[in-house]
């Protein structure tokens, strides 16, 4: 015979089966115990009940179901819990060490453009921008390289089949577009714009058709000074690389001028310092003759100043061009150029952030 207290032993029951529960295979034996249709306790309850007084049926009949019903709902709340729990971003581990974020770094030879940057920019030099995509008046003509200048050879320039955009300035009687092969157009584009005193460095990224090997790369960065004034002299222009040059690499470095020739400035000079590498008394890299080419430069060629409006009779100026690859492949002692492109970090992880 059924009766209420039947139904709380059932549920007492339950509730201590479904505490020890620990897997899904104990969940499915508990429900089978209790909801399985042919075995299960609460099936069993509802068969007893036909054995009832009639007048108690009812009563009977619906506490067996709210007891069906809270089986239910109980096992499917412990399932819950336990896919929760088997799942392994489910929960977190606090206890677990924090995963580091990795910091990237400067280039080398973005590190070697900003120390460059510095000793000049003490020196009262503003630091220019220009664009890489250059007209030919700007990267020739107006530097004193007319259209038949044989330093304009093909194989040193890369030029594009599309106009310069946002082209502004002085027209070019040469119309072609160039990937720029020196940062020397900031002399131009900047003297158009500005009356002396002058006193720049403009730092970029330049072009030329060099095939790839230890000390070239058809890609790499220049730095161009340019300085003008009333009354400047190549004294200065020495004055001025000599102190950087023993800034940037040792107070000891001693300094050479060789006579040589750029067309946009005259006199023109190659400058040496003594070899980081022996300290001038001979080795394999300077070819055993304790001197390393290290930049170029001259006073600013009077066509120049002509090209800009500038009178050469009253301003005179210097310029120079170095070199950020051959000056970190000689500061950090690298021998191969294109290890500072090929962007491998075993090498790029030996520098500071
Ligand atoms: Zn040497």
């Amino acid at each position: 015979m059924t009766a209420p207290t039947d139904i709380d032993a059932i549920r007492a029951a339950f509730q201590a089966d479904l505490g020890a529960v620990a897997t899904e295979a104990d969940l499915q034996t508990v429900r089978d115990r209790y909801l399985g249709r042919k075995q299960g306790a609460v099936a069993a309850l509802m068969k007893s009940m036909a054995s009832a007084p009639t007048a108690d049926r009812p009563a009977l009949g619906k506490a067996a179901n709210e007891l069906k019903r809270e089986i239910d709902q109980a096992l499917a709340t412990r399932r819950q819990t336990l896919e929760a729990s088997a799942r392994p971003a489910g929960g977190v581990d606090v206890t677990l060490p924090g995963r580091e974020t990795p910091f990237g770094r400067r280039h080398p030879l973005t590190l070697i453009r900003e120390q460059v940057e510095s000793i000049f920019g003490a020196m009262g030099f503003e630091t220019l921008q220009g664009p890489q995509v250059e007209d030919d008046y700007h990267n020739f003509e107006a530097l004193n390289m007319p259209p038949d200048h044989p330093a304009r050879d093909m194989q040193d320039t890369f030029y594009l089949d599309r106009p310069m955009p946002g082209a502004g300035g002085t027209p070019s009687t040469h119309p072609a577009t160039l990937l720029r092969t020196h940062t020397s157009g900031m002399q131009i584009r900047y003297m158009e714009t500005h009356q002396p005193p002058v006193r720049i460095i403009a730092p970029g990224v330049v072009y030329r058709r060099d095939t790839p090997d230890l000390t070239h790369s058809p890609m790499f960065v220049q730095v161009e000074g340019l300085l003008v004034g009333e009354g400047i002299t190549m004294a200065d222009l020495k004055g001025t690389l000599v102190a950087f040059l023993q800034a940037f690499f040792d107070a000891d470095t001693r300094v050479m001028f060789r006579p040589s020739f750029f067309p946009y400035t005259e006199p023109s000079a190659e400058v040496f310092i003594s070899c980081v590498f022996c300290d001038g008394t001979g080795c394999p890299v300077c070819k055993k003759t304790g001197w390393l080419e290290i930049l170029g430069c001259g006073m600013v060629h009077p066509a120049v100043f002509e090209a800009v409006g500038y009178d050469p009779e009253r301003y005179t100026g210097w310029a120079f061009g170095l070199g950020i690859d051959r000056v970190a492949l000689l500061k950090h002692r690298v021998e191969d150029i294109r290890l500072f492109y090929d962007n491998d970090l075993r090498l790029l992880e030996q520098f500071p952030h």
